[in-house]
Protein backbone atom coordinates (compact mmCIF):
# COMPACT_ATOMS: atom_id res chain seq x y z
CA UNK A 1 0.00 0.00 0.00
CA UNK A 2 1.02 3.58 -1.05
CA UNK A 3 2.15 5.55 2.46
CA UNK A 4 -0.26 8.28 1.68
CA UNK A 5 -2.99 5.11 1.33
CA UNK A 6 -2.02 4.77 4.92
CA UNK A 7 -2.19 7.88 6.08
CA UNK A 8 -5.87 8.42 4.52
CA UNK A 9 -7.38 5.18 6.05
CA UNK A 10 -5.67 6.50 9.34
CA UNK A 11 -7.87 9.44 8.99
CA UNK A 12 -10.65 7.58 8.14
CA UNK A 13 -9.76 5.37 10.94
CA UNK A 14 -9.88 7.60 13.42
CA UNK A 15 -12.43 10.12 11.93
CA UNK A 16 -15.17 7.30 12.12
CA UNK A 17 -13.68 6.08 15.99
CA UNK A 18 -14.97 9.90 16.61
CA UNK A 19 -17.51 10.86 14.49
CA UNK A 20 -18.92 7.13 14.60
CA UNK A 21 -19.07 4.71 11.75
CA UNK A 22 -22.80 5.04 11.20
CA UNK A 23 -23.32 7.86 8.53
CA UNK A 24 -26.49 9.05 10.42
CA UNK A 25 -28.65 9.05 7.89
CA UNK A 26 -26.50 10.12 5.26
CA UNK A 27 -25.74 8.97 1.36
CA UNK A 28 -21.80 7.97 2.40
CA UNK A 29 -21.28 4.39 3.73
CA UNK A 30 -18.05 4.84 6.47
CA UNK A 31 -15.33 1.99 5.76
CA UNK A 32 -15.20 -0.61 8.29
CA UNK A 33 -12.83 0.49 11.64
CA UNK A 34 -9.65 -1.61 11.45
CA UNK A 35 -9.50 -3.36 14.70
CA UNK A 36 -6.31 -1.77 14.94
CA UNK A 37 -4.03 0.75 12.12
CA UNK A 38 -1.21 -0.96 12.50
CA UNK A 39 -2.03 -4.46 11.26
CA UNK A 40 -3.75 -2.75 8.35
CA UNK A 41 -0.26 -1.28 7.33
CA UNK A 42 2.00 -2.92 5.83
CA UNK A 43 4.59 -4.89 7.17
CA UNK A 44 7.37 -2.01 8.44
CA UNK A 45 11.00 -3.08 7.81
CA UNK A 46 13.11 -1.21 10.11
CA UNK A 47 13.92 1.02 6.98
CA UNK A 48 13.26 0.54 3.51
CA UNK A 49 15.27 1.49 0.23
CA UNK A 50 14.61 4.81 0.40
CA UNK A 51 15.38 5.57 4.15
CA UNK A 52 18.62 3.48 3.70
CA UNK A 53 19.40 5.88 0.84
CA UNK A 54 18.33 9.04 2.63
CA UNK A 55 20.29 8.03 5.40
CA UNK A 56 23.66 7.54 3.47
CA UNK A 57 22.99 11.05 1.49
CA UNK A 58 23.24 12.38 5.27
CA UNK A 59 19.69 13.72 4.49
CA UNK A 60 18.74 12.21 7.60
CA UNK A 61 20.90 12.55 10.42
CA UNK A 62 19.76 9.89 12.37
CA UNK A 63 17.58 6.82 12.46
CA UNK A 64 15.01 7.53 15.92
CA UNK A 65 15.08 4.78 18.00
CA UNK A 66 12.44 2.14 16.90
CA UNK A 67 11.51 4.45 13.68
CA UNK A 68 12.41 3.73 10.08
CA UNK A 69 13.01 7.27 8.24
CA UNK A 70 10.67 6.11 5.57
CA UNK A 71 8.02 6.30 8.73
CA UNK A 72 7.66 9.90 8.02
CA UNK A 73 6.96 12.38 5.48
CA UNK A 74 9.60 14.48 4.60
CA UNK A 75 9.01 17.97 4.41
CA UNK A 76 8.81 18.33 0.80
CA UNK A 77 6.16 15.13 1.18
CA UNK A 78 4.28 17.27 3.91
CA UNK A 79 3.73 20.10 1.42
CA UNK A 80 2.72 17.94 -1.14
CA UNK A 81 0.65 16.37 0.34
CA UNK A 82 -1.23 19.46 1.45
CA UNK A 83 -1.26 20.76 -1.52
CA UNK A 84 -2.83 17.36 -2.73
CA UNK A 85 -5.03 17.75 0.04
CA UNK A 86 -6.22 21.06 -0.47
CA UNK A 87 -7.18 20.08 -4.53
CA UNK A 88 -8.73 16.45 -3.39
CA UNK A 89 -11.25 18.39 -0.67
CA UNK A 90 -12.42 20.80 -3.48
CA UNK A 91 -11.41 23.48 -2.02
CA UNK A 92 -12.94 22.58 1.78
CA UNK A 93 -8.74 22.65 3.46
CA UNK A 94 -6.97 25.48 1.48
CA UNK A 95 -3.16 26.23 2.56
CA UNK A 96 -0.79 28.63 2.87
CA UNK A 97 2.61 29.59 3.30
CA UNK A 98 2.82 31.51 6.71
CA UNK A 99 6.30 32.02 6.34
CA UNK A 100 10.05 30.50 5.83
CA UNK A 101 12.26 28.89 8.00
CA UNK A 102 16.14 30.55 8.58
CA UNK A 103 17.11 27.48 5.96
CA UNK A 104 14.60 28.75 3.49
CA UNK A 105 11.73 26.10 3.66
CA UNK A 106 8.29 26.66 4.04
CA UNK A 107 6.22 26.36 7.13
CA UNK A 108 2.86 25.69 5.86
CA UNK A 109 -0.61 26.06 7.61
CA UNK A 110 -3.83 24.30 6.99
CA UNK A 111 -7.59 25.45 7.25
CA UNK A 112 -10.75 23.73 7.24
CA UNK A 113 -14.16 25.02 7.69
CA UNK A 114 -15.85 28.24 7.25
CA UNK A 115 -16.97 28.65 10.52
CA UNK A 116 -17.24 31.85 12.70
CA UNK A 117 -15.60 29.68 15.68
CA UNK A 118 -11.69 29.47 14.74
CA UNK A 119 -9.63 27.39 16.30
CA UNK A 120 -5.52 26.63 16.38
CA UNK A 121 -4.10 23.42 16.63
CA UNK A 122 0.11 23.36 16.03
CA UNK A 123 2.74 20.46 16.12
CA UNK A 124 6.67 19.53 15.92
CA UNK A 125 7.81 22.95 17.12
CA UNK A 126 10.52 20.07 18.28
CA UNK A 127 11.96 18.75 15.50
CA UNK A 128 12.92 15.48 16.54
CA UNK A 129 9.01 15.09 17.85
CA UNK A 130 7.27 13.27 14.99
CA UNK A 131 3.92 12.25 14.02
CA UNK A 132 2.46 14.92 15.06
CA UNK A 133 2.13 16.41 11.48
CA UNK A 134 1.19 12.85 10.04
CA UNK A 135 -1.68 13.18 12.69
CA UNK A 136 -2.89 16.46 11.84
CA UNK A 137 -2.63 15.67 8.32
CA UNK A 138 -4.92 12.41 8.76
CA UNK A 139 -7.36 15.13 10.85
CA UNK A 140 -7.27 17.50 8.18
CA UNK A 141 -7.96 15.07 5.41
CA UNK A 142 -10.97 13.80 7.23
CA UNK A 143 -12.44 16.59 7.83
CA UNK A 144 -12.01 18.19 4.48
CA UNK A 145 -13.45 14.93 2.74
CA UNK A 146 -15.68 12.93 4.69
CA UNK A 147 -18.77 13.16 3.16
CA UNK A 148 -21.18 13.45 5.73
CA UNK A 149 -24.01 15.53 7.63
CA UNK A 150 -22.28 16.15 11.00
CA UNK A 151 -19.12 16.41 9.43
CA UNK A 152 -20.41 19.21 7.08
CA UNK A 153 -22.32 20.62 10.00
CA UNK A 154 -18.80 21.53 12.05
CA UNK A 155 -17.04 22.49 8.92
CA UNK A 156 -20.16 25.43 8.93
CA UNK A 157 -19.76 26.28 12.40
CA UNK A 158 -16.02 25.97 13.39
CA UNK A 159 -12.76 26.90 11.25
CA UNK A 160 -10.08 24.83 11.80
CA UNK A 161 -6.43 25.96 11.34
CA UNK A 162 -3.55 23.87 11.82
CA UNK A 163 0.45 24.18 11.38
CA UNK A 164 1.28 20.76 11.20
CA UNK A 165 5.22 21.33 10.91
CA UNK A 166 6.12 24.51 13.12
CA UNK A 167 9.82 23.59 12.66
CA UNK A 168 10.84 22.04 9.74
CA UNK A 169 14.79 23.35 10.14
CA UNK A 170 14.64 20.71 13.36
CA UNK A 171 12.95 17.89 11.13
CA UNK A 172 15.56 17.69 8.49
CA UNK A 173 18.23 18.18 11.60
CA UNK A 174 16.46 15.77 13.63
CA UNK A 175 17.01 17.89 16.02
CA UNK A 176 14.91 20.24 19.05
CA UNK A 177 15.85 23.63 18.12
CA UNK A 178 15.48 25.36 15.37
CA UNK A 179 18.59 25.98 12.62
CA UNK A 180 20.44 28.99 13.99
CA UNK A 181 23.88 27.63 14.35
CA UNK A 182 25.14 31.58 16.03
CA UNK A 183 22.40 31.11 18.81
CA UNK A 184 24.11 32.27 21.97
CA UNK A 185 24.46 29.63 24.89
CA UNK A 186 21.79 28.66 26.89
CA UNK A 187 20.70 30.92 29.81
CA UNK A 188 17.30 31.29 30.62
CA UNK A 189 17.57 33.29 33.04
CA UNK A 190 18.44 36.04 30.07
CA UNK A 191 15.81 35.01 28.47
CA UNK A 192 18.17 33.15 26.39
CA UNK A 193 16.46 29.01 25.99
CA UNK A 194 18.78 27.66 23.02
CA UNK A 195 21.06 24.55 22.36
CA UNK A 196 23.99 23.64 20.00
CA UNK A 197 22.62 24.73 16.57
CA UNK A 198 19.27 26.62 17.54
CA UNK A 199 16.65 28.25 19.27
CA UNK A 200 13.83 26.28 21.27
CA UNK A 201 10.57 27.45 19.58
CA UNK A 202 8.56 26.44 22.56
CA UNK A 203 10.29 29.42 24.63
CA UNK A 204 9.04 32.52 22.02
CA UNK A 205 5.53 32.75 21.70
CA UNK A 206 5.09 36.28 23.21
CA UNK A 207 2.63 38.16 21.71
CA UNK A 208 4.04 41.42 23.00
CA UNK A 209 7.80 41.11 22.23
CA UNK A 210 8.62 43.78 24.40
CA UNK A 211 7.53 42.34 27.71
CA UNK A 212 9.70 39.07 26.81
CA UNK A 213 12.70 38.13 29.34
CA UNK A 214 14.92 38.47 25.87
CA UNK A 215 13.78 41.99 25.27
CA UNK A 216 14.08 42.92 28.86
CA UNK A 217 17.13 42.08 29.28
CA UNK A 218 18.75 43.06 25.90
CA UNK A 219 16.30 45.54 24.37
CA UNK A 220 19.55 46.48 21.52
CA UNK A 221 20.68 42.85 20.52
CA UNK A 222 17.45 41.39 20.40
CA UNK A 223 14.64 43.88 19.39
CA UNK A 224 12.34 41.58 17.84
CA UNK A 225 11.98 38.42 18.69
CA UNK A 226 14.85 36.05 17.04
CA UNK A 227 12.71 33.10 16.22
CA UNK A 228 10.38 33.22 13.28
CA UNK A 229 8.84 29.84 13.79
CA UNK A 230 7.25 31.17 16.75
CA UNK A 231 6.54 34.27 15.32
CA UNK A 232 4.85 32.80 12.50
CA UNK A 233 2.22 30.71 15.24
CA UNK A 234 1.66 34.00 17.02
CA UNK A 235 0.79 36.30 14.37
CA UNK A 236 -1.85 33.83 12.80
CA UNK A 237 -3.02 33.39 16.65
CA UNK A 238 -3.41 36.91 16.51
CA UNK A 239 -5.07 37.12 12.97
CA UNK A 240 -7.47 34.54 14.25
CA UNK A 241 -8.36 34.73 17.47
CA UNK A 242 -8.76 31.30 18.28
CA UNK A 243 -11.47 29.77 20.51
CA UNK A 244 -8.08 27.54 21.36
CA UNK A 245 -4.87 26.53 20.43
CA UNK A 246 -3.63 23.29 21.33
CA UNK A 247 -0.23 22.36 20.54
CA UNK A 248 0.47 18.64 20.31
CA UNK A 249 4.39 17.38 20.83
CA UNK A 250 6.18 14.20 21.63
CA UNK A 251 7.21 13.09 25.11
CA UNK A 252 9.73 10.45 25.76
CA UNK A 253 8.37 6.46 26.70
CA UNK A 254 6.51 6.78 30.58
CA UNK A 255 5.18 4.05 32.74
CA UNK A 256 3.22 5.24 35.63
CA UNK A 257 3.37 3.41 38.91
CA UNK A 258 1.42 0.85 38.41
CA UNK A 259 3.50 -0.13 35.86
CA UNK A 260 0.95 0.71 32.98
CA UNK A 261 2.05 2.81 30.16
CA UNK A 262 1.31 6.34 29.81
CA UNK A 263 -0.15 6.89 25.44
CA UNK A 264 -0.13 10.78 25.78
CA UNK A 265 -0.24 13.29 28.49
CA UNK A 266 -2.18 16.47 28.67
CA UNK A 267 -1.03 19.87 30.20
CA UNK A 268 -2.88 23.37 30.47
CA UNK A 269 -1.85 26.52 31.88
CA UNK A 270 0.14 27.00 34.96
CA UNK A 271 1.40 30.44 34.78
CA UNK A 272 -0.58 32.43 37.19
CA UNK A 273 -1.34 36.17 35.23
CA UNK A 274 -3.82 33.72 32.90
CA UNK A 275 -7.15 35.44 32.71
CA UNK A 276 -9.59 33.12 34.33
CA UNK A 277 -11.91 32.42 31.07
CA UNK A 278 -8.45 31.78 29.76
CA UNK A 279 -7.49 29.10 31.94
CA UNK A 280 -11.08 27.69 31.98
CA UNK A 281 -11.64 27.02 28.47
CA UNK A 282 -8.30 25.56 28.73
CA UNK A 283 -8.88 23.29 31.54
CA UNK A 284 -12.51 22.11 29.80
CA UNK A 285 -10.63 21.27 26.11
CA UNK A 286 -8.19 18.80 28.51
CA UNK A 287 -11.34 17.53 30.39
CA UNK A 288 -12.57 16.64 27.04
CA UNK A 289 -9.87 15.09 25.82
CA UNK A 290 -9.76 13.20 28.93
CA UNK A 291 -12.87 11.78 28.58
CA UNK A 292 -13.09 11.35 24.67
CA UNK A 293 -10.00 9.90 23.80
CA UNK A 294 -10.38 6.97 25.95
CA UNK A 295 -14.05 6.09 24.52
CA UNK A 296 -12.79 5.89 20.77
CA UNK A 297 -9.37 4.90 21.31
CA UNK A 298 -8.19 2.45 23.95
CA UNK A 299 -5.47 4.61 25.71
CA UNK A 300 -3.81 6.00 29.05
CA UNK A 301 -3.62 9.69 29.80
CA UNK A 302 -2.29 11.70 32.52
CA UNK A 303 -1.54 15.12 33.58
CA UNK A 304 1.48 16.52 31.76
CA UNK A 305 3.31 18.09 35.34
CA UNK A 306 6.51 18.94 34.29
CA UNK A 307 4.20 21.55 33.35
CA UNK A 308 6.28 25.31 34.19
CA UNK A 309 4.96 28.77 34.52
CA UNK A 310 7.23 30.85 31.79
CA UNK A 311 5.09 32.83 29.50
CA UNK A 312 6.75 32.13 26.48
CA UNK A 313 5.96 28.32 26.42
CA UNK A 314 2.94 28.21 23.85
CA UNK A 315 0.74 26.77 26.86
CA UNK A 316 1.28 29.55 28.75
CA UNK A 317 1.53 32.02 25.88
CA UNK A 318 -1.85 31.69 24.55
CA UNK A 319 -3.52 31.40 27.64
CA UNK A 320 -2.17 34.68 28.88
CA UNK A 321 -3.07 36.28 25.65
CA UNK A 322 -6.96 35.19 26.77
CA UNK A 323 -7.07 31.91 24.44
CA UNK A 324 -7.59 28.57 25.59
CA UNK A 325 -4.39 26.66 25.70
CA UNK A 326 -3.53 23.01 25.92
CA UNK A 327 -0.69 20.63 25.18
CA UNK A 328 -0.65 17.12 23.98
CA UNK A 329 2.42 15.21 24.30
CA UNK A 330 1.82 11.68 22.88
CA UNK A 331 4.41 9.22 23.85
CA UNK A 332 7.49 7.48 22.30
CA UNK A 333 6.14 4.17 23.45
CA UNK A 334 2.61 3.71 23.41
CA UNK A 335 0.18 0.50 23.01
CA UNK A 336 0.52 0.81 19.63
CA UNK A 337 3.11 1.59 17.60
CA UNK A 338 3.45 3.78 14.29
CA UNK A 339 0.01 4.19 12.96
CA UNK A 340 -1.82 4.39 16.89
CA UNK A 341 0.65 6.89 17.63
CA UNK A 342 -0.50 8.89 13.95
CA UNK A 343 -4.14 8.27 14.81
CA UNK A 344 -3.95 8.80 18.60
CA UNK A 345 -3.27 12.80 17.73
CA UNK A 346 -5.86 12.36 15.00
CA UNK A 347 -8.39 11.64 17.42
CA UNK A 348 -7.20 14.09 19.84
CA UNK A 349 -7.57 17.00 17.34
CA UNK A 350 -10.94 15.38 15.95
CA UNK A 351 -12.49 15.42 19.48
CA UNK A 352 -11.36 18.63 20.18
CA UNK A 353 -13.10 20.10 17.26
CA UNK A 354 -16.62 17.95 17.72
CA UNK A 355 -16.67 19.01 20.99
CA UNK A 356 -15.84 23.16 19.90
CA UNK A 357 -18.21 22.58 16.74
CA UNK A 358 -21.01 21.09 18.84
CA UNK A 359 -21.13 22.85 21.55
CA UNK A 360 -20.06 20.18 24.65
CA UNK A 361 -16.56 21.84 25.14
CA UNK A 362 -18.74 25.31 26.96
CA UNK A 363 -20.56 22.44 29.15
CA UNK A 364 -17.33 20.62 30.08
CA UNK A 365 -16.63 21.28 33.91
CA UNK A 366 -13.45 22.36 34.47
CA UNK A 367 -12.60 21.49 37.72
CA UNK A 368 -12.16 17.84 36.50
CA UNK A 369 -8.75 17.93 35.30
CA UNK A 370 -8.37 17.43 39.03
CA UNK A 371 -9.52 14.04 38.12
CA UNK A 372 -6.54 13.56 35.28
CA UNK A 373 -3.79 11.57 37.23
CA UNK A 374 -1.07 13.82 38.24
CA UNK A 375 1.24 11.00 37.13
CA UNK A 376 3.93 11.88 34.26
CA UNK A 377 5.44 8.70 35.41
CA UNK A 378 9.20 7.37 34.81
CA UNK A 379 10.97 7.47 31.80
CA UNK A 380 12.36 4.46 30.39
CA UNK A 381 15.25 4.38 28.94
CA UNK A 382 15.70 2.80 25.11
ZN1 LIG B 1 8.31 19.07 22.45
Amino acid sequence: MERRGVLKLVGGAAGAAVFGASTMGNEAEEPPRPERTDEESPPEPSRNEKGEERLRRGEVGHELVGVGAHDLLANDELGELLSRLERESDGAVSVEVVGESNEGREIHSARVGEGDVDVLAIAEQHGHEPFQAEGHVAALGYLGTADRSDVRELRRRITLHAIPRVNPDGFAARQRVNHAPDAPENDPEAGLHTREGGWDPNRYHRYDWEESTLYRNRPEEYPENPVPESRYVVELAKEIDPEWVLDCHRQGPHVDSNGDLIDASIGWPQNPDVPADAQKRSQQLATVLYDRLPEVEECHLTEFTAAGEYPGIARNAHALAGHGSVLFEMSTGTRGGIGYRIQLTAEALLVAALATADGSLHDADPSRVEEIPAEWGTTVNL
